[in-house]
């Protein structure tokens, strides 16, 4: 049992950063952030650390450089975590304790389908299933064994990405392949959903008749996807297996015909490292506009290369949301989300041109003022623009785990 006045203390581990919030829990509904930051470059040469305060005052920014030496800057997670507890303990009082910590996990597997707080057996299946996600599991069971060591005394809580598509229909659920390789752990298992799960709360809690209505989220930042929600529940997302699938995003290609992957290692003799490069790293929208994954650079850009990507991008979005529709068999809203979904309006006005069929009208001006709600007054199908939270999505539920009292 937490209390108010207690803190949360939310870590983003990924491969080369640390992300960190503290909430603040009150007594009474959402819990209140009052620091962020984040070690940047672990093991790299010129590791920095910047945390900020509720207001976004800058009140840490230290870099270290190589002269720093042994000892000087973070080489590993468990070094970053301690720049930034460090950090933390050399606060002016008064110092809000810390009595839990909440992880941001990418793969619950096919079992976990909420937080849990990780102990010994279940850090161990969680390590079971870092051949699913290769990129990011390790460095987010790191971040969890670094803070387990630092707050011995205090409940170490794992979300996952995965937890809130596990009510996915076996059809939403499953490859066309034989029984076993579901069995097996060769599923459909969906990302980004503590993102998703944000946004159903938000609606939920502001307008509940939308709440109760069908969605499609689209998550659109340098991982992108979609998913279908009906009644505050995910029933279909356009990331599978791995965070590969679906849309094309900044670095990674998107749904892809497995064939190609074949033909490459079958014709040309690619290997599997080589393959990984071209579709995590080389693909997407850097890879097809050979200058940038960033949305910015591609609209300043006069390259045909970056008005191709851009091109592709909406067009590949606006045939999903389809897809997403009629497996909802209709639409209430269109919600907009991430870098991309809350910042590029001309994107969002391309993605739901041609989408008028489904209700959707935007309007020019809301859509240029990145209003709340940017459909035109009138139209069928509301599109919205919210911005996301994962970390406050982590820190509500580690309250609700723990249960305040
Ligand atoms: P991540 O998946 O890394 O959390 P974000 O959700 O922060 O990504 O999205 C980052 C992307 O958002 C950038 O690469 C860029 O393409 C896009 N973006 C951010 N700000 C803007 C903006 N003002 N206009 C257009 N695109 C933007």
């Amino acid at each position: 049992m937490i209390r108010a006045g207690d803190a949360v203390l939310v870590l983003n581990a990924g491969s080369s950063s640390i992300k960190f919030e503290l909430f603040e829990v009150a007594a009474a509904g959402d819990p209140i952030s009052r620091l962020v930051g984040q070690v940047e470059g672990i093991g790299a040469a010129a590791p920095c650390f910047t945390a900020r305060g509720a207001d976004g005052a800058l009140l840490a920014d230290r870099r270290w450089s190589a002269e720093d030496g042994e000892g000087g800057a973070p080489v590993d997670h468990a070094a970053a975590l301690g720049v930034i507890v460090a950090w933390l303990d050399g606060l002016p009082a008064p110092r809000l304790p810390i009595v839990a910590v909440g992880h941001r996990v990418v793969h619950g597997g096919p079992d976990f389908a909420a937080p849990v707080v990780a102990d010994a057996a279940v850090l161990a299946r969680l390590r079971s299933l870092a051949p699913l996600a290769p990129l990011h599991q390790p460095h987010n069971l790191a971040g969890i064994e670094a803070a387990a060591a630092r707050f011995s005394d205090v409940p170490q809580v794992a979300c996952f990405d995965t937890a809130f598509h596990r009510s996915h229909s076996w059809e939403a659920d499953t490859f066309a392949l034989p029984p076993e390789f579901h069995a097996r752990g060769i599923r459909r298992y969906g990302f980004h959903g503590l993102s998703y799960e944000y946004i159903a709360r938000r609606i939920a809690r502001e307008d509940p008749a939308l709440g109760q209505g069908r969605l499609v989220v689209a998550h659109l930042g340098n991982g992108a996807s979609l998913c279908a929600i009906h009644a505050g529940r995910s029933v279909d997302s356009t990331m599978g297996f791995t965070a590969l699938d679906g849309l094309p995003m900044g670095t990674r290609c998107g749904q892809i015909d497995p064939g190609v992957l074949l033909h490459l290692i079958e014709a040309e003799g690619w290997d599997t490292a080589r393959l990984a490069h071209l579709l995590y790293h080389d693909s997407g929208l850097k890879g097809m506009s050979r200058l940038s994954q960033d949305v910015r650079v591609l609209e300043a850009s006069d390259r045909p290369e970056a008005a191709q990507a851009l091109s592709y991008f909406c067009w590949r979005t606006r045939r999903e949301i389809g897809a997403l529709a009629a497996v909802l068999g209709g639409l209430d809203a269109l919600v907009f989300t991430a870098g991309i979904g809350e910042n590029a309006a001309g994107l969002r006005a391309r993605i739901c041109e041609g989408l008028e069929f489904l209700g959707i009208v935007l309007d020019p001006a809301r859509n240029a003022a990145h209003a709340r709600e940017i459909s035109a007054s009138g139209a069928r199908t509301r599109v919205l623009v919210i911005p996301t939270d994962e970390e406050r999505m982590i820190a509500e539920h580690v309250t609700e785990l723990l249960g305040v009292g």
